[in-house]
């Protein structure tokens, strides 16, 4: 399919490469393949993907210092395909700008489901947004006119849970670490204050969620942070 989404995958483990070609073919997305962080960047450079699957542990350089360099001059959504157990890097490539992370190993559904969530968030910021309503299952929140809806339900938030929920929905979809939020809603001399989000998390999913055990729309990525699922 000469249209369809073409993918850049930076993996030096073969059996992995082999299951994400596999998984790609079937959709029929269009893929491209490097072993290595340097020929990774290269074709980035090269080919303008429309998204690149990166591996962290590659043999010539750490996959952070690719999403460093790739953020530089490009916006391209970067999933990560991180080992079990790595918290501190997956939050480290987060906050570089990667997109998203799935752990190894992952299914193919759980891949396909995020590899389509960022490439739609690409071409919502190519298309210039969805203007300043946004929407998922009965969740309705207009950032200009400040209206949040839950159903037919107007929800009234306080300031603070406003602007959290303001920027879980300028990220929506995408897993937004605890560190990014705090500094986005409380201001960098709050960055460790992890606390905070808890609290302001509950009292959120209390007003949003049908069911705030478990929650809908405000996910917790334990350890790593927050994503407002897009249905
Ligand atoms: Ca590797």
């Amino acid at each position: 399919m000469p249209n369809a989404p073409e993918i850049l995958i930076v993996e030096d483990d073969p059996q992995i490469r082999r299951f994400l070609r596999a998984t790609l073919a079937a959709e029929q997305y269009r893929y491209h393949e490097a072993l290595t962080a340097a020929e990774g960047l290269a074709q980035a450079n090269a080919r303008q993907p429309d998204l690149i699957l990166l591996d962290l542990g590659l043999p010539d350089q750490d996959g952070l210092e690719v999403i460093r360099a790739l953020r530089q001059t490009s916006q391209t959504p970067i999933i990560v395909l991180s080992a079990r157990g790595q918290e501190k890097d997956k939050i480290e490539a987060l906050d570089l700008g990667a997109d998203d992370f799935v752990s190894k190993p992952f299914g193919v559904g759980e891949l396909l489901a995020r590899i389509r969530a960022a490439l739609r968030r690409a071409a919502t910021i190519r298309d210039g947004g969805e203007g300043t309503a946004f929407r998922t299952g009965h969740l309705l929140v207009d950032l200009a006119a400040r209206i949040v809806r839950a159903g037919d339900e107007e929800v009234h938030l306080t300031p603070i849970e406003f602007r959290l929920l303001e920027t879980l929905v300028r990220h929506a979809g995408k897993l937004v670490t605890q560190r990014q939020l705090l500094v986005e809603v409380w201001g960098p001399q709050h960055s460790e204050q992890a606390q905070y989000l808890r609290v302001y998390m509950a009292q959120l999913r209390r007003k949003l969620e049908a069911n705030p055990a478990r929650p809908r729309y405000l996910r917790t990525e334990p350890g790593v942070g927050y994503r407002l699922v897009t249905e």
